[in-house]
């Protein structure tokens, strides 16, 4: 019988030891700095940016556009974001002059076949996200040889180690913003005059999708409100262990 998650197992290989020069190499540069080797330099015309629109998105969104407009910025549209992300994304690509934005959608068979009613995440969380999220990721992870991600260090206890590269056994990942903080985002979307994502003036300091989304307590972990009440802390496509097989 076919499922919906599926792992691939990550081995020590070439490719890890590469990604551990790579981090070597970007390790003390600045995060436009890191930007800029590794869309000019590293993974020419081979990479492409993974974003959210959520809280903190517009920073790394903002960078990438002052290195290469042009360059492809992957929007996994799960049909589940508030209406919100959907106006910001639009704002942010109109403002920032971004040409390339792909909305990636579930496979509409699969979506057919595995969620007839639209509710499959009242079931299973893990397979709503490996529909809707990690395998349309899967199906253009051949198109790039790295992505970049705005994942922080500071944001959970499974990304306290997250190098500056990582090779998930199909891509490299580039973190430019591993080490920031909350404070040093702050500082660089009012310097840069960036709006924020409308909910985080109501308690969202972290925006997935509306029905695994809450607004969190002063004081709580910002992703506090993602999957609230769950173990899981992660959608999958951040996972070393891909997703794959239907
Ligand atoms: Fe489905 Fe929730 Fe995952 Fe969005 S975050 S894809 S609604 S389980």
């Amino acid at each position: 019988m076919t499922t919906l998650i599926d792992t691939l197992k990550i081995e020590d290989s070439a490719e890890t030891a590469q990604a551990a020069a790579f981090s070597a190499r970007l390790e003390g540069l600045s995060a436009p700095e890191i930007l800029r080797l590794a869309l000019t330099g590293l993974f020419p015309a081979q990479i492409a940016l993974s974003s959210s629109f959520g809280a903190d998105s517009a920073v790394l969104l903002h960078m990438v556009a002052q290195i290469d407009p042009q360059t492809p910025v992957i929007f996994l549209d799960t049909d589940r974001h508030f209406f919100q992300t959907l106006q910001y994304r639009n704002q942010l690509v109109k403002q920032l002059g971004l040409t390339h934005l792909i909305n990636l959608k579930a496979d509409p068979q699969e979506a057919k076949d595995f969620d007839p009613k639209g509710t499959l995440w009242q079931q299973s969380t893990d397979a709503c996200c490996a529909l809707r999220k990690v395998r349309p990721l899967n199906r253009v992870t051949d198109d790039y040889q790295a992505w970049i991600t705005g994942r922080k260090r500071h944001q959970s206890a499974t990304r306290t180690h997250m190098p500056l590269v990582e090779w998930d056994g199909r891509n490299y990942k580039v973190n430019p913003l591993a080490d920031w903080t909350p404070e040093d985002i702050s500082a660089y979307m009012a310097e840069h005059d960036l709006p924020p994502h409308p909910l985080v003036e109501q308690g969202y300091p972290s925006i997935g999708c509306f029905p695994c989304t809450k607004p969190v307590e002063a004081g709580q972990d910002a992703r506090a409100g993602r999957w609230a009440g769950q173990e899981k802390t992660e959608c999958g496509i951040h996972s070393v262990a891909y997703g794959d097989g239907i």
